[in-house]
């Protein structure tokens, strides 16, 4: 019996999207093919605000985190972090000889102007990286605020994770100076795990010219002038069953609209905050929450595996802490295409179980 998922990523897929990934395959050398890739490129440009260039990479979102850091820091990363995220973003930097500074928030606390103003007054950095929403706090940064410091320095590339957002959050890529901002397809985009996307802008073209050791596989500017040479197609073999599915999907997406896809996505986030409060208490700071997951500190020192062992009875999951916040918050998912009415049902069977009121 499947479990109806409330985790953040992977989520649930719609039965019509799964199916889209059974389309018979076509030759990744042919028209069809560009056609599709070129479709999908413009479709995300309207998700993330932008008229620079897409790139498809048939890996998870951490592929395209690696790439990014070794394809365009020629000096120096500043990696700002707010969680689990951030860390795995700096020890991406250390493992591929990227020189890094990690500058940490306490978990649950943001990325402040000031914190990026005194990094990057120093001159010592060329790019920065930023979580946009940690997944592993329940936390969104205020980019707005942050791109107000960085513009400030041209100098410096811009690197967001947006792998739980995108799709379900307002980003404005081109607005706030973004030049690789990054996502994956199992989070708010709502399809399987397997491919990622970022935007790639001008300036991190030329940066990553002046980069030498870029690599193969998660080379940035090695996949950029391909598909410009190339239409659209891409060094090695992509998934193209997930093309078919993001495609189909973008398309479903767009005609839903996507400022409504947004307001679901607040509707079902203030529904779990409101629960929160009454029962709990939500673990960030309440300036700062996500509108895609909330992460509920565990006040009343309930036994998580064991909530979940009963609502998995009912066929439904929902998700532990991450790492150091396992058995201290809980977490519960509003992405992809979640509705109020299932949020609102999950509720009742937490509160049936617990015995809340
Ligand atoms: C899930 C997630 C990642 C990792 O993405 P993968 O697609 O699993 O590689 C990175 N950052 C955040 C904020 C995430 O939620």
């Amino acid at each position: 019996m499947h479990k109806r998922l409330f985790i953040p990523g992977p989520v649930e897929v719609s039965e019509d999207v799964l199916q889209k990934m059974a389309t018979p395959q076509i030759g990744h050398r042919s028209k069809e093919a560009s056609a599709l890739q070129r479709s999908i490129s413009d479709k995300m440009r309207k998700v993330f605000n932008t008229k620079e260039e897409i790139l498809l990479s048939t890996s998870s979102g951490s592929g395209l985190m690696e790439g990014a850091v070794r394809s365009c820091t020629a000096k120096r990363a500043a990696v700002f972090s707010v969680g689990a995220f951030g860390k795995r973003w700096f020890e991406m930097c250390t493992a591929n000889g990227v020189p890094a500074d990690k500058f940490d928030s306490e978990w649950g606390q943001p990325t402040t102007p000031q914190m990026l103003e005194e990094a990057l007054s120093t001159g010592k950095y060329d790019l920065i990286t930023i979580t946009m929403n940690e997944t592993s706090t329940g936390l969104m940064n205020n980019m707005e605020a942050l791109s107000s410091i960085y513009k400030k320095y041209p100098e410096v590339i811009v690197c967001v994770d947006s792998v739980s957002n995108a799709a379900g959050t307002v980003i404005k890529v081109d607005e706030w100076g973004i030049d690789i901002c990054i996502t994956s397809t199992q989070k708010c985009l709502g399809l399987p795990a397997g491919m990622a996307i970022c935007t790639f802008s001008k300036k991190a073209v030329e940066r990553a010219k002046q980069v030498t050791n870029r690599g193969v596989y998660f080379d940035l500017l090695g996949l950029y002038d391909y598909i410009q040479k190339k239409d659209y197609q891409y060094p090695s073999t992509p998934s193209l069953s997930h093309m078919f599915a993001l495609d189909y999907q973008l398309d479903k997406i767009l005609e839903e609209g996507l400022e409504n896809r947004y307001s679901r996505h607040i509707a079902c986030a203030e529904i779990v905050r409101a629960w929160a409060r009454k029962n709990f208490e939500i673990f960030p700071d309440e300036k700062f929450m996500s509108n895609t997951l909330t992460c509920v500190k565990n006040t009343r020192e309930i036994d998580i595996s064991d909530l979940n062992k009963k609502l998995g009875e009912k066929n439904i999951v929902i998700s532990n802490g991450y790492g150091k916040l396992k058995d201290k918050t809980f977490r519960i998912a509003h992405m992809a295409e979640t509705t109020t009415q299932e949020i609102t049902n999950l509720l009742e069977i937490i509160n049936e179980i617990l015995m809340l009121k």
